[in-house]
């Protein structure tokens, strides 16, 4: 029997086990959190995966990362602290003279809530009709059950690779990415990367940025109720609208972006400006003194700078609404503030990396076709691309665009595939000793 049918064959027959993994996971309460929230149970799955991967043969790294690993990154939240955020590292360590692949996973979850909407427990994972419910289940507890058990079946096979093996499992990528920031700090790194997030099994080699600019309006206050003399002679002006203005600048701005070809990818959409918050007024019978609007920014990986951030975006975005200031009397001689919030950077790797064709011919045998795409938002796979020297792409069961609902699960099918691919793609990229 060939080591491939002898792998394909161990992770089918070990289904319930994979099952029973996954559920243990989705046990753990890692529910993303602020800053200040005090810790779940992040330590208590990160000390069971580090039981298991010890019991596996792997030299086991559980850390609690400093505030100082992370400072200085235009993408980290200021004042986050670790406390309560450890990261693991598990390495099974090569025979030598083969390449090391890092398998990467994030064990936060988006919050349960409406929980009354569930059908069952979110943090009590049920299988019902082949699928396993539960938060996390498709976004990425289910992916990073499959490469824990990769990653143990190679084990219990005998399998030496000649590469290291690591498995890595970060907090905090549902919030900014800061474990896996302090991951790539603390030197977590290899040849090359799988991160196994929903992307229902296409091979992720894209994904794209964010920005998050707040834009304020300043208007001037006066009876709502009374006629107004003109600005100029000292009369109120309506914050709430002249907000309309900058409105229409960003809608312009969309429009513009989706048909310049600098705006072009051949696996992610065109980058793209959303208004996702607005507040203004004080008071029912006064003119608005001032309104504030926030924006969702996406960016392609080719309108990254030189060091790989959103400079240029976030310029490009403050001239053209100088631009449109400028043609409105008011707003002219009171031009609107821009505030930026965290800067989320973009990634591509080349298509024609090994690790890239290793996963296509991975997962077609183990059933499912090769198909390159890429992620419309950001995930930690750009983190180690950019920053840590390790090539990575997306590979995972079910897809995210069933990530954060309600009844959010993954198929249990979907995970044996997963697992299989995953061994697979190891043992090709890193060489089997035997
Ligand atoms: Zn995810």
């Amino acid at each position: 029997m060939t080591l491939e049918a002898r792998i394909l064959d161990a992770v089918a027959a070990g289904r319930d086990e994979l099952v029973e993994l996954t559920a243990r996971l989705v046990g753990f309460d890692t529910t993303a959190r602020a800053p200040d929230d005090p810790p779940r149970q992040e330590a208590d799955l990160q000390a069971y995966l580090g039981d298991r991967l010890t019991a596996a043969g792997a030299s086991v790294d559980i850390w609690e990362p400093d505030p100082a690993d992370v400072a200085g990154s235009r993408q980290m939240p200021p004042g986050l602290r670790f406390d309560g955020r450890p990261q693991l590292a598990a390495r099974f360590a090569g025979a030598g003279g083969g390449r090391s692949l890092l398998l990467n996973g994030h064990i936060d979850v988006v919050p349960s809530e409406p929980r009354d909407r569930w059908t069952s427990d979110p943090n009590a994972a049920e299988v019902r009709d082949g699928r396993l419910y539960g938060r996390g289940s498709c976004d990425m507890k289910g992916g990073v059950a499959c490469m824990v058990y990769a990653a143990e079946v190679l084990a219990r096979l005998g399998v030496r690779l000649r590469g290291d093996l690591i498995v890595n499992t970060i907090t905090d990528e549902e919030s900014s990415g800061a474990g896996g920031l302090a991951a790539v700090r603390h030197g977590v790194k290899a040849d090359a990367g799988i991160v196994p997030e929903p992307t229902a099994f296409e091979v992720w080699v894209a994904c794209r940025g964010s920005l998050t600019p707040t834009f304020t309006v300043t208007g001037r206050p006066g009876h709502a109720e009374m006629a107004q003399p003109h600005w100029r002679d000292g009369g109120a002006v309506n914050g709430i609208e002249k907000m309309a203005v900058i409105l229409d600048a960003v809608g312009r701005l969309r429009e513009e972006w989706r048909g310049s070809p600098l705006q072009r990818h051949e696996h992610l959409p065109p980058g793209d400006i959303i208004p996702v918050k607005i507040s203004g007024g004080e008071w029912t019978v006064t003119y608005p003194a001032a309104c504030r609007m926030t924006c969702e920014v996406t960016y392609l990986p080719g309108r990254a700078d030189a060091e790989g951030w959103g400079r240029d975006v976030e310029a490009e975005i403050e001239a053209w609404i100088a631009a449109a200031a400028k043609a409105d009397p008011w707003l002219a001689e009171h031009p609107p503030l821009v505030e930026w919030d965290l800067d989320i950077p973009p990634a591509e790797v080349d298509p024609s990396l090994p690790i890239v064709q290793t996963m296509m011919r991975a997962t077609e045998r183990a059933g499912r076709p090769g198909v390159l795409g890429g992620l419309d938002s950001w995930f930690d796979a750009a983190t180690f691309t950019r920053f840590g020297g390790t090539p990575s792409i997306g590979y995972g069961p079910r897809s995210i665009a069933w990530a954060h609902t309600v009844d959010e699960y993954v198929p249990v099918d979907d995970l044996v595939t997963c697992a299989q691919a995953i061994a697979l793609a190891a043992v090709e990229h890193c060489g089997a000793a035997e």
